[in-house]
């Protein structure tokens, strides 16, 4: 199973959620339209740090490294569950956007495409007010049989969840 990868917009700092097929491609983020490359999932166990250091080796003399702080978002928005008009509802910033991208190769079953049903189920699930935007999308991939690279299309769905 591919895990999500979650991380943070460098340019906007929006966070953003994008399945793990996605790692390495570059995405316009949905929130500030600055081209984002998506990072490789991590590896570690999912309660290890995110990134353990390096193990230093012993310093010749004794230093003292500053540690950079790292900045956290606040974790302090209330959320309030009231009903609020539509337009405001979607122009709501505090939930994570999420992008799910789908490959018409990813979706064949034995002569069958399913890449349509596939995409318009996703849709039906998240919600049409949920969904921030639905644009096509290329990429290329090696066939296994015929070991050439090919070029495919498939859709980058971005919402909020
Ligand atoms: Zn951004």
């Amino acid at each position: 199973m591919i895990m999500d990868i979650a991380f943070k917009c460098p340019a906007c700092n929006q966070e953003l959620e994008v399945d793990g097929s996605a790692a390495g491609s570059t995405i316009d983020c949905p929130s500030c339209s600055n081209p984002v490359t998506v990072p490789a999932p991590e590896t570690e166990e999912e309660n290890a740090p995110a990134s353990a250091p390096p193990p230093a080796p012993p310093p010749a003399e004794e230093k003292h490294f500053s540690v950079p702080v790292r900045e956290h978002a606040s974790d302090e928005v209330l959320i309030k569950k009231t009903n609020r008009p539509l337009e405001v509802a979607a122009k709501e910033s505090d939930k994570t956007l999420r992008i799910k991208s789908f490959k018409r190769s990813d979706c064949q079953e034995v002569g069958r495409d399913r890449f349509d049903e596939i995409v318009s189920m996703f849709l039906e699930k998240v919600g049409q007010t949920n969904i921030v935007n639905v644009s096509p999308i290329n990429y290329s991939y090696l066939d296994l049989s015929t070991r050439t690279l090919l070029t495919d299309y498939g859709v980058m769905v971005v919402y909020r969840g």
